[in-house]
C-alpha cells in the first residue's frame, strides 16, 4: 500500500517514540511542563514571533486565532477555498460568532491589496465591520501553492492600513518556505499570528503551534482553555513535536517526490497533472473519462491511496513515509490501472 491520501498519515519515528517516553513532564495548565515550554519557545523562534502556544490541532489553532483577533458580529475575510472556511465545520460562525466574507484568491491563492481593500468593510450602524483577514500558505485547496513572501506582505500591509489584524493559516508554511528558499521568520514578518502543523509533513503524531505577540498568546491561552484544549502532562506528545522541528529541511524530499509523481502521472494518457510547487499533486482525470471517485477507486484497487478533490480532481500528497521508489512504483501501478480500465 502506498498511502498518498495526506501528509497526516505518517507514523512517528523511533526517535519520536523514545522522545515521548523520556520526556520531562508536568501539568501544562499550570505552565509546569518543561517539554511543552521548550517546544513553544523553539517554535516561536523558528517563526520569529514573541511567543507560541502548543495546541492539539491546526483547526483549534486557527479557531483560537479568529476568536482572539475578532469580536462576535464582525466579518472574517477569507479566500473562498480556505481551509478555515471549507473544512472547519463552520467554526468561525459557531465558536466566535463571525460572518465570513469570501474573496476569490484565484491561482495566486492570496488577495491583492486591492482585493483586501474592496472586501474590507468599515463598521457602521448598518455594517458588521471586518475583524480579521485570514491567509493560507501553502494553499491546500489550490494545489499546495507556495505563496511568495512579497504577496503575503502586500496583503497584510493592506489589511493593517485598515486596522485589520492578519492570521496566517500556515499548516504547511514550512513547505512554502522550503519551496521558495525563504526564512520562516521572514515569511511571517508582517502577519499578527501564524498557525503551523507539527503533524503533517514534519511527521509528529499530534499537535500544532499558534504563534504571535506575547499579548496575543496570553489571550490565546485563555481561549484554548475555553475550547477544551488545556492539556496536562502534554510533554508526552510535545516531545515528538520537538523532533519534528528538525524535519523542516527534509520537506524538499517530499517536493521532489511530488514532482516525479506529477510528471509520471501526467504522461499517462487522459490524465492532466500540473507540476506542483510543494507536496500536493492534483490529478485531473476527466480526459480519461473518469470521475475523481472512479479514479480513486481504480487507484485504491492497485494499492495507491489518494483522495477526491472535486468532481474530476484527485489529490495525492507525498509525505515522510513515502520514498522515491514508492512514487515510481505508484506511477507504474496507476498507469496499468488506467490503461487496463
Ligand atoms: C490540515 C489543515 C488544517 C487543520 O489542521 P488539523 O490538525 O487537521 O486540524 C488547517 N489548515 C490547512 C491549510 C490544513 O491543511
Amino acid at each position: 500500500m502506498i498511502d498518498l491520501r495526506s501528509d497526516t498519515v505518517t507514523l512517528p519515528s523511533d526517535e519520536m517514540r523514545v522522545a515521548a517516553r523520556d520526556a520531562d513532564v508536568g501539568d501544562d495548565v499550570y505552565g509546569d511542563d518543561p517539554t511543552v515550554n521548550e517546544l513553544e519557545a523553539r517554535a516561536a523562534e523558528v517563526v520569529g514571533m514573541e511567543d507560541a502556544l502548543y495546541v492539539p490541532s491546526g483547526t483549534m489553532g486557527n479557531q483560537i486565532a479568529a476568536r482572539v483577533h475578532a469580536d462576535p458580529g464582525q466579518e472574517a475575510l477569507v479566500d473562498a477555498k480556505a481551509h478555515v472556511y471549507k473544512w472547519e465545520v463552520g467554526g468561525f460562525a459557531q465558536l466566535s460568532g463571525l460572518q465570513v466574507r469570501a474573496f476569490d484568491g484565484g491561482d495566486r491563492a492570496v488577495p491583492t491589496p486591492k482585493q483586501v481593500r474592496d472586501h474590507a468593510r468599515e463598521e457602521s450602524l448598518h455594517v458588521a465591520g471586518t475583524g480579521v483577514l485570514c491567509l493560507e500558505n501553502t494553499h491546500n485547496a489550490r494545489g499546495g501553492v507556495a505563496i511568495p513572501k512579497a504577496d503575503i506582505d502586500a496583503a497584510a500591509e493592506a489589511a493593517h492600513e485598515l486596522d485589520i489584524p492578519v492570521h496566517l493559516d500556515g499548516a504547511r508554511v514550512f513547505n512554502a518556505c522550503v519551496a521558495l528558499d525563504e526564512d520562516p521568520a521572514a515569511m511571517t514578518e508582517h502577519v499578527d499570528s501564524v498557525m503551523f502543523c507539527l503533524s503533517k509533513g514534519l511527521g509528529a503524531p499530534v499537535g500544532s503551534i499558534l504563534a504571535g505577540s506575547e499579548a496575543f498568546i496570553e489571550q490565546a491561552t485563555r481561549v484554548r482553555k475555553q475550547f477544551g484544549g488545556g492539556m496536562r502532562q502534554a510533554g508526552i506528545i510535545a516531545a515528538p513535536g520537538l523532533v519534528a522541528l528538525d524535519n523542516i529541511d527534509r520537506l524538499a524530499d517530499d517536493h521532489e517526490n511530488a514532482r516525479v509523481l506529477a510528471d509520471g502521472l501526467d504522461a499517462i494518457e487522459g490524465l492532466s497533472v500540473p507540476t506542483p510547487d510543494t507536496n500536493i499533486v492534483v490529478v485531473d482525470s476527466e480526459g480519461a473519462g473518469l470521475t475523481a471517485q472512479e479514479f480513486v477507486g481504480l487507484c485504491d484497487d492497485v494499492g495507491v491511496l489518494g483522495g477526491t478533490f472535486g468532481e474530476y480532481h484527485t489529490r495525492f500528497t507525498t509525505n515522510l513515509n513515502v520514498s522515491g521508489a514508492d512514487v515510481e512504483e505508484a506511477v507504474e501501478l496507476v498507469a496499468e490501472a488506467v490503461e487496463s480500465n
